[in-house]
């Protein structure tokens, strides 16, 4: 959002721009935003809304959490660095805007304010996320952490770690299944520049339905899948792809390979 766009009603930022009474404000209480003097209020008693951008308008009735939609595949990704990179871009169509939570677009501005912090800093030892050492450092719980680049957690890198450790200790490797959101999002990264499910199947040799589930594409939803599965998947490089041309070759490939 550009800052010298008017603060819509509802919004903190209202409040500050001259909106202080309910007699000024487009919203009272029967509407389902807050008026902005509301809203200015409700903002500083609140950690979790005083996080929000100050011209978010702020819903009248906020639930502890901000509700969700039911299909898990896109309720894992609003509100995420990652539901930016997947198309999600424009703030105040972010499904979250309207509920009182995080944006996309504001989730991604948040994680690459810390990134570039975190790297022009270079002191210290902020946690690497996604990976294994993340975990050590304390980040356990896949639900908080922001994950790296691509959604892979530090829980995800911690079981893959110990998973190569076993196979190198010559341990039959369980079939213990993980999280799936960083394959998920490589495979929609893919399907966005236009491949089909099968062409990915072919490039990650692994079976169309599964893909399908991954991105939501089946009639179910996959979100776990097997160390192997997503290190398939991980190795294509969605950058190498779009640069080299190697799109057109793996297109190629496959129609051949089809034909
Ligand atoms: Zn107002
Ligand atoms: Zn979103
Ligand atoms: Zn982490």
């Amino acid at each position: 959002m550009h800052p010298h766009n008017p603060a819509p009603h509802g919004s903190p930022a209202g409040y500050s721009q001259g909106c202080r009474t309910r007699a000024m404000c487009l919203h009272g209480e029967g509407s389902e935003f807050l008026s902005c003097a509301e809203a200015a209020i409700r903002r500083r008693g609140d950690y979790r809304l005083s996080r929000l951008p100050a011209h978010q308008p702020l819903p009248r009735h906020v639930l502890a959490e901000p509700a969700t939609p039911s299909d898990p595949a896109v309720r894992e990704v609003h509100g995420t660095p990652w539901g930016y990179a997947r198309g999600c871009r424009d703030t105040r169509a972010c499904p979250n805007w309207a509920r009182g939570g995080m944006t996309c677009p504001e989730a991604r501005r948040r994680y690459m304010q810390t990134y570039t912090a975190r790297r022009s800093a270079g002191t210290g030892t902020p946690i690497e996320h996604g990976t294994s050492n993340g975990y050590l450092l304390g980040c356990r719980n896949p639900a908080t952490c922001p994950g790296d680049r691509t959604g892979l957690t530090c829980t995800d890198a911690r079981s893959h770690y110990r998973q190569q450790l076993a196979r190198a200790a010559g341990i039959a490797p369980r079939t213990e299944s993980i999280d799936a959101r960083a394959a998920a999002t490589r495979i929609r990264e893919l399907r966005a520049l236009g491949l089909s499910l099968r062409h990915i199947s072919t490039l990650t040799g692994t079976g169309r339905t599964t893909i399908a589930q991954l991105t939501g594409e089946g009639k179910t939803v996959r979100t776990r899948i097997t160390p192997t599965t997503l290190d398939r998947i991980l190795a294509i490089d969605v950058t190498t792809l779009t640069t080299s041309g190697m799109l057109t070759d793996a297109h190629e490939r496959t129609q051949a390979l089809a034909s």
